[in-house]
């Protein structure tokens, strides 16, 4: 059996993390056995289906990696072929149309409440014949077994029955003509020949109701798994669109891919005690047996470590090509020596968001000193170590760093002043605030032109508060 599995969503919201996981675990699963992976696109909620979700969705994926074999199916546009099954299946009793108006059914549904009952459809039209029917008005429901049980082994929690006595007979058809989400699903992983669905536990009580279809139409059942949920970090279940966070903010907020999905993997499934996996790694250790039964929380914290750690274990040119993209996203020129400047900054950061925002002032000027380090360090008394500097940098004729570092010990054995506070003060001048990688490592990545730019900015901004004072 070749394995098949698919990611089926709504895009009905934004991709957030629960969604991004059964998408990952299907791709994992089909990657594994060298099977197929199916997109398919479940937008037959006309009113809540969305462009930007389906963009949010086809984005995300591509983001991730997490390539598709087959599709983009939508079921939008296979209606025909809905309308064709449904008309077999009326054809041979399987289902029948229903002419109950909202009133009677909601009477009803109060009295069997009152009594105690579950409410239930009371098969009013299931034995009626309406051969000509013209009227608009009217469903097709589908006939669901009155008696039995409906038994299915989920990979992940094992034997699941539900008595048929439960289930309604389900409305395959709305009284617009539209097929409903429980009968598209099963048409489509018969169509499609999927031989395993992975999807959120909200899809157990569903699960009976499409076997029972599948088995009138002679079809093989599937194989189930159904994920715990995820909680947010308050316990809150996460909801499109409540509290959920859209896949490619973590793009938008300097996440890696092979962070994220590290992370993601592990939100209920678990080898060993190791916690770094790479996709090669994800391919050839992943099964649905070790997927947990309890819910998972989500750890932002957690993901940042494991952000940290591809930042740096990741090879540099590669890091340096993805903030390259952030940074000419944001218009920022990247020119000089961007991958020795990574290379400063990388081990010190979360994101690239934060890289990038720790070494702008090698590629944009800052407008602001840090106040206090200004009234510390950028006095009128030291103005003159910033002009002895600027002179000899102006002369400086090879750009080593170890010149610089010399022309620093130079000036504090001068001027008897401590090589910590000269760097500091260069320190301000250069960046505008008080942490930075060694200050001779930044003067040496940055050109002598902008040195010297960024040192007379600090003298005139020296003079020109001491003529103020
Ligand atoms: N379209 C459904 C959803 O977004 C998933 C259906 C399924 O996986 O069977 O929740």
């Amino acid at each position: 059996m070749k394995v098949k599995t698919r990611f089926a969503p709504s895009p009905t919201g934004n991709l957030h993390i629960g969604s991004i996981r059964t998408a990952l675990y299907s791709w994992l699963f089909s990657r594994h056995y060298n099977g197929k992976f199916v997109l398919r696109i479940e937008d037959t909620d006309i009113q809540r289906s969305e462009t930007i979700s389906i963009n949010s969705i086809l984005n995300g994926l591509k983001w991730l990696g997490l390539n598709w074999d087959e599709g983009p199916y939508f079921q939008s546009k296979r209606l025909g072929r809905y309308k064709e099954v449904i008309n077999n299946m009326l054809k041979k009793g399987d289902a029948y149309i229903c002419v109950c108006s909202s009133k009677i059914l909601e009477e009803t549904r109060i009295k069997q409440m009152m009594k105690g009952d579950k409410p239930r459809y009371p098969g009013t039209c299931r034995n009626l014949s309406f051969k000509n029917f013209h009227n608009n008005d009217y469903v097709i429901r589908f006939k669901n077994p009155l008696f039995g049980k409906i038994s299915f082994k989920d990979e992940i929690r094992g034997e699941i029955t539900f008595n048929n006595e439960e289930l309604d007979d389900l409305i395959i058809q709305r009284s617009n003509g539209m097929p409903t989400y429980n009968f598209c699903v099963v048409i489509d992983d018969l169509d499609m020949n999927i031989t395993h669905v992975i999807r959120g536990e909200d899809h157990i009580n569903n699960t009976p109701r499409q076997i029972n279809i599948l088995k009138s139409l002679g079809a093989k059942i599937p194989i189930y798994a159904h994920l715990s949920m995820i909680l947010d970090e308050n316990g809150k279940k996460i909801s499109k669109r409540k509290n959920a966070v859209n896949i490619l903010d973590y793009y938008e907020n300097g996440f890696l891919p092979e962070a994220l999905l590290n992370y993601i993997i592990r939100l209920g499934w678990s080898y060993k005690n190791q916690e770094i996996f790479s996709i090669l790694e994800m391919k050839k250790l992943f099964n649905l047996k070790s997927i947990s039964k309890s819910s998972s929380i989500i750890n932002t914290k957690k993901l940042l470590w494991l952000n940290k750690y591809y930042i740096n274990h990741l090879p540099l040119q590669y890091i340096s090509t993805l903030i390259k993209k952030h940074m000419n996203n944001q218009n920022m020129n990247s020119d000089t020596n961007l991958m020795s400047v990574v290379n400063l900054f990388r081990n010190r950061c979360y994101t690239l968001k934060e890289i990038i925002r720790s070494f702008y002032y090698f590629y944009e000027e800052f407008n602001f000193f840090d106040q206090i380090a200004v009234e510390n360090y950028l006095t009128l008394e030291n103005c003159r170590i910033l002009e002895e500097f600027y002179k000899k940098i102006e002369k400086l004729s090879i750009w080593e760093h170890i010149e610089i570092s010399r022309i620093i010990n130079s000036l504090s054995e001068a001027m008897q002043i401590k090589v910590n506070i000269i760097n500091m003060i260069l320190r301000i001048s250069i960046t505008g605030n008080v942490h930075s990688p060694s200050i001779s490592t930044i003067i040496y990545l940055m050109n002598k032109e902008k040195i010297l730019f960024r040192i007379q900015k600090a003298i005139n901004y020296i003079q020109n508060i001491s003529t103020k004072n």
